[in-house]
């Protein structure tokens, strides 16, 4: 794959694995558009839409949105001409419906997924990850406060915005997510591995090395 070349990619992985950082250099480097289900969810909260209202209890406690109200958003999404520079689906789709929905979406808009990039990581490593995560909810940036820090402290080298945490990643809600992971969306590895499109890179290692492999996998692509 040229690095110029439109690509259609999804990114999954359990919660901690990096799928946010890694989202910031695929757009950075591919210039495609990143979708990330779990921003489309915040941003509806904290706008009190009436997919944020549906949503809320569930992100809250770290549960899956319902499907149809996962693919509804989806499939709007995906139907803006902006889509023709090549999308990262970020977090989507976390089940085997939503896979079976986005085969199909994908497929009317005539932009099938060419690759599933699957971050591995174990569950231990995660949680640290977790709950040393901060955000920037202006521009969506991902620092950690062990790997990656913001330049100053609490603010967001990208834009000057004031980093927080995200309300699901503690302890508690981060066993609750980590168990969603493994009994819906982990099934979607095999669903995937049998299309021959499934791309596994090990997430536990620096943040580069991780985009190298990613890299390399998008090429064979
Ligand atoms: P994320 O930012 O990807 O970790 O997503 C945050 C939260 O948004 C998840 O814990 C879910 O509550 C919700 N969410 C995001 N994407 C999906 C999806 N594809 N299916 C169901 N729920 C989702």
């Amino acid at each position: 794959m040229k690095q110029n070349a439109k690509l259609n990619i999804v990114l999954m992985g359990p919660p901690g694995a990096g799928k946010g950082t890694q989202s910031e250099l695929l757009v950075k480097e591919y210039g495609i558009l990143h979708i990330s289900t779990g921003d489309m969810f915040r941003e509806a909260i904290a706008e009190k839409t009436p997919v944020g209202l549906k949503a809320a209890s569930y992100t809250n406690a770290g549960l899956l949105v319902p499907d149809d109200v996962v693919i509804a958003l989806v499939k709007e999404r995906l139907s803006k001409p902006d889509c023709a520079q090549g999308y990262l689906l970020d977090g989507f789709p976390r089940t085997i419906p939503q896979a079976e929905a986005l085969r199909e979406l994908t497929k009317e808009i005539g932009r099938p997924v060419q690759a599933v990039i699957c971050l591995k990581a174990e569950p231990s490593i995660l949680i640290e990850r977790i709950v040393s995560r901060r955000v920037c909810p202006t521009c969506g940036a991902s620092y950690n406060l062990l790997s990656k820090k913001p330049k100053v402290e609490g603010i967001c080298d990208n834009c000057g915005g004031k980093l927080v945490q995200r309300k699901d990643d503690t302890r508690e809600s981060f066993a609750t997510r980590l168990d969603a992971y493994q009994k819906s969306t982990a099934p979607l590895i095999d669903f995937y591995k049998k299309q021959g499109i499934l791309g596994e890179v090990d997430g536990l290692q620096d943040i580069d090395a991780v985009f190298g492999d990613i890299r390399k996998i998008l090429e064979r692509s």
